[in-house]
């Protein structure tokens, strides 16, 4: 006879702690975890999510690991754990559209208008969802959600906790109903301290919008946190200063640190993005200034996880040694690339300057045409194939990059999968008159 849920609960069984105790509502797919290490098992589809489908992945997903044929056989989070039932934690990512296009982000390019309603499927398993649930919602922008006030309230008034992960552009009010009942909390990244800093690193212009919503959140609610995510671009003292002054004002009591995930890590970095010294002691400043204004200041393990070092009670803190993982092969002539947030910010950046796309391949082509819409004149393009030198695309004449790079001023634009290759060979070979900029694929 087929087993049950219940012939499982409270043995032992190999698995990890999410099984049965997490649900993730992601945009095109309903998941137990968030793994990179292996890839996220996936639990059901959002179009045929039932009571029963959701048992009967939980069976399979038991069976599969018993039998060694699953992918968490691979993952090191798979162990022998007591099978439990009560669902504790649930995430609600319905969308990968945003209406800010941090610098550092991918998920902004999905769907506008995407996004679905997770109510019908929150009914669905309510009987084992745990009376203390948490709720973290994120995406994409989860107030784009068409359906995110009354999935708030639906949450609010079951009486389960909630987080919203927000860009704090749109106010909602059913999250301010639901921060003043105290059962709600707020994270939100500014990564930065001026408007200036803040339009490059998130990419739109809502500053003002987003520190008066701040401002009215925080009137009914203790529970907002700011978070910074320390790079190459923010970590000036004077944002820094400037972050905090803004946070003082409206009396905010907790900041999270963070590092900008692609440049903190162990593998060497080529960039676009970079955690030097500088960014080092930026973060060391941050945490000493939170202190000295009794804000409480926690160290997040998005980033810092690489390489942890904790306190006495366990709690993960900044890390007391610099640790340098530039790539300087890479950026040998010290010429670091630089990026923008979006279209409109990269076409200003490039425009009256003297452009040469590195790479005449497809993306080299796209980044062309993207040139030509956005009508910027006088562009080259330039490549190492032999075969490719003096052909044309739409009229310009492929250069041959070695010559090309021996001249002055320029500024070279890298897009693709050789991005990191090029920024090499700039370094190596071209003065430190020129720069690069490294073209977000998405964008173009
Ligand atoms: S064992 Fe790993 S891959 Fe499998 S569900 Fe758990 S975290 Fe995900
Ligand atoms: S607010 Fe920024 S980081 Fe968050 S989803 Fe939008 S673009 Fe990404």
């Amino acid at each position: 006879m087929r087993k049950r849920i219940e012939d499982y609960l409270g043995k032992k069984i190999n698995a990890c702690e999410y099984i049965g105790h997490r649900i993730n509502f992601n945009a095109n797919n309903i998941t137990l975890c968030h793994e990179a290490e292996v890839g996220a098992y996936i639990l059901g589809n959002v179009d045929d999510f039932s009571l029963n489908n959701y048992e009967l992945s939980l069976l399979r997903h038991i069976a599969e690991v018993e039998e060694g044929c699953s992918i968490c056989n691979r993952c090191s989070k798979c162990k022998s754990i007591k099978f439990e039932n009560k669902i504790a934690y649930i995430t609600i990512n319905t969308s990968d559209y945003c209406n800010s296009s941090c610098i550092y982000c991918d998920a902004h390019y999905g769907k506008e208008g995407s996004g679905y309603n997770p109510i019908p499927l929150l009914e669905k398993v309510k009987c084992y969802i745990d009376d203390n649930c948490f709720f973290d919602w994120g995406g994409g922008e989860p107030t784009l959600n068409p359906y995110f006030e009354e999935s708030i309230r639906w949450i609010s008034e079951n009486g389960y906790r909630q987080r919203i992960n927000t860009n704090g552009i749109i106010y909602s009010e059913e999250t301010e109903k639901a921060l003043d009942k105290g059962t709600a909390s707020l994270r939100m990244s500014l990564d930065a301290g001026t408007k200036e800093c803040f339009y490059r690193v998130k990419g739109h212009d809502k500053y003002e919008d987003v520190w008066n919503h701040i401002r009215a959140y925080r009137k009914v609610s203790d529970n907002i946190y700011l978070k910074y995510n320390v790079f190459n671009l923010n970590s000036e003292k004077k944002e820094i200063d400037e972050f905090l002054s803004k946070s003082t004002d409206v009396d905010i009591k907790h900041i999270i640190i963070d590092a900008e995930i692609s440049a903190y890590q162990r593998e060497l970095n080529k960039g676009p993005f970079f955690f030097t010294r500088k960014e080092f002691d930026a973060i060391h400043y941050l945490w000493d200034e939170c202190k000295k204004k009794n804000i409480d200041v926690t160290v997040s393990g998005y980033a810092f996880s690489v390489r942890p070092e904790y306190d006495e009670d366990k709690q993960l803190k900044l890390p007391s040694l610099y640790f340098d993982n530039i790539d300087w092969e890479t950026i040998s002539n010290g010429i670091f690339p630089d990026i923008f947030a979006n279209t409109t910010q990269l076409i200003d950046q490039i425009k009256n300057k003297d452009n040469i796309i590195f790479g005449a391949g497809s993306r080299g082509k796209q980044l062309l045409k993207l040139c030509q819409i956005n009508k910027i004149k006088g562009i080259r393009i330039i490549d190492n194939d032999s075969t490719k030198i003096g052909k044309q695309i739409d009229g310009i004449i492929i250069e041959d990059a070695q010559t090309v790079l021996k001249e002055s001023n320029n500024t070279f634009l890298v897009v693709g999968r050789y991005a990191a290759e090029q920024v090499k060979e700039i370094n190596n070979h071209a003065d430190k008159s020129n720069k690069i900029i490294w073209v977000k694929e998405f964008d173009i």
